[in-house]
């Protein structure tokens, strides 16, 4: 049988004159997805996406799972491809759906037609099929209102296709659609959360991660790169840039006062993020803060760390409780290895009493003993990169 996935696409479709552009990065995203698994052809038509498999053996199981993550898609259905013949659908749909048919004990056909050259109207193949079924399946009842089992026929300009209930999709907007970001990536559960839902807005992001060996150990760092690897089921191949950061640190340790550390240390970031986001052609800086969260994040904190900032900073978990960023962690597959207990840079020489709402001169005058310049040259020269790529990665569950 022409086994295959029918992909509905999501937001997409909302797009008027931006459609195509859309459509081709859904598409583009799709197939680099499914290399792996084996070669297809994906082709888009009303919406639409279809993936054929274009050899034996692939893994069709796999690719399925793999494009569950994929942003853009609405819903996704494994689909057989017949002939566009009523009796030809029958037949299809019962060799292909015939363990489903016997598991429930209602059902209903529902049919769309494109083609509107078939010889019968939708109604009429729906009525076809659905009494065919009946006489061949005789415990099944027919029900419009809530069939546990949903007969889809939808006869296109190709061929026909039959296919069950669909599954929801990623949702959001094909990952690039809307530009790309940096996004400040630490070992807790908040930046996996926040990353997750830009990339859901269309965004293409670079990691960065901040990193103060040997006050932190080498595992923190492979936590984060953990949680990148995990992120790549969305958001596709990414380069994490790891910063190192001790100097930096040990730098306003020494110099600065101890109730501006974190400030300072977070004007750090977000100066070597907006290098890095620019050399990278990204248009804005993602972070996982959350409004009075911790002492850093109250809005006069948050407007001396964006002061440094020539690019807008995201903040998509402003509003959020921290039960509602766990619950999205759990649902992403990054809690786990989130709450893995070792340390973040920002727990190092973390301050007594921190200053919670900083007016930015004071600020300014506290950071004015350090040679900010040469201090973020040298921590851009020192980054490493590392490449993940999802299919060697793993996906969430
Ligand atoms: P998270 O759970 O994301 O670590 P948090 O609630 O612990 O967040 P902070 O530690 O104050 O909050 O960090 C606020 C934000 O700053 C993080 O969400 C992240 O975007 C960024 N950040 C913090 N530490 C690092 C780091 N070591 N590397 C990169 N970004 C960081
Ligand atoms: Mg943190």
């Amino acid at each position: 049988m022409n086994d295959m996935i029918l992909l509905k696409e999501g937001e997409v479709v909302l797009k008027g004159l931006n459609k195509r552009y859309f459509e081709q990065k859904l598409t583009q995203n799709i197939r680099r997805r499914l290399k792996p698994f084996g070669s297809f052809r994906v082709t888009a038509m009303q919406s639409v996406i279809y993936v054929e498999p274009l050899e034996d053996g692939v893994d069709l199981d796999a690719a399925f799972e793999a494009l569950r993550y994929v942003f853009g898609v609405m819903t996704l259905t494994r689909a057989v491809a017949c002939e566009k013949d009523p009796a030809m659908i029958l037949r299809t749909a019962k060799e292909y759906l015939d363990e489903d048919l016997r598991a429930v004990s209602s059902f209903k056909v529902e049919s769309k037609r494109s083609d509107k050259g078939f010889p019968m109207t939708s109604i009429e193949l729906s009525q076809f099929v659905g009494g065919e079924l009946n006489e061949a399946y005789p415990h099944l009842k027919a029900d419009m209102r809530t069939p546990e089992l949903t007969v889809h026929l939808e006869v296109r300009e190709a061929a026909a296709y039959v296919h069950g209930a669909p599954v929801p999709g990623a949702g959001g907007m094909p990952v690039g659609s809307n530009g790309a970001a940096v996004s400040l990536l630490s070992g807790g559960i908040d930046s996996p959360v926040s990353t997750y839902m830009m990339a859901k807005r269309g965004l293409r992001i670079i990691p960065v991660h901040f990193f103060s060996f040997p006050y932190t150990s080498e595992l923190a760092k492979e936590k984060v790169i953990d949680l990148a690897k995990q992120l790549t089921a969305y958001c596709g191949r990414m380069f994490v840039e790891i910063v190192p950061f001790t100097h930096i640190q040990e730098e306003i340790r020494a110099k600065c006062p101890e109730e501006y550390f974190t400030i300072i240390m977070r004007r750090f970031m977000m100066r070597i993020a907006d290098e890095i986001a620019k050399k990278n052609g990204c248009g804005a800086l993602i972070t996982g803060e959350s409004l009075g969260q911790v002492a850093s994040q109250t809005m006069e904190a948050m407007q001396c760390t964006g002061a440094v900032a020539e690019l807008p900073v995201l903040r998509p978990l402003v509003g959020m409780d921290k039960e509602e960023v766990i619950r999205i962690a759990r649902k992403i597959g990054t809690f786990d290895t989130s709450i893995l207990p070792y340390e973040d840079c920002c727990t190092v020489f973390t301050p007594r009493h921190p200053c919670t709402h900083p007016k930015l001169p004071n600020v300014e005058e506290a950071e004015a003993a350090l040679d900010v310049e040469a201090l973020v040259r040298e921590a851009l020269d020192g980054r490493e990169l590392v490449k993940l790529d999802p299919r060697k990665g793993f996906q969430p569950t």
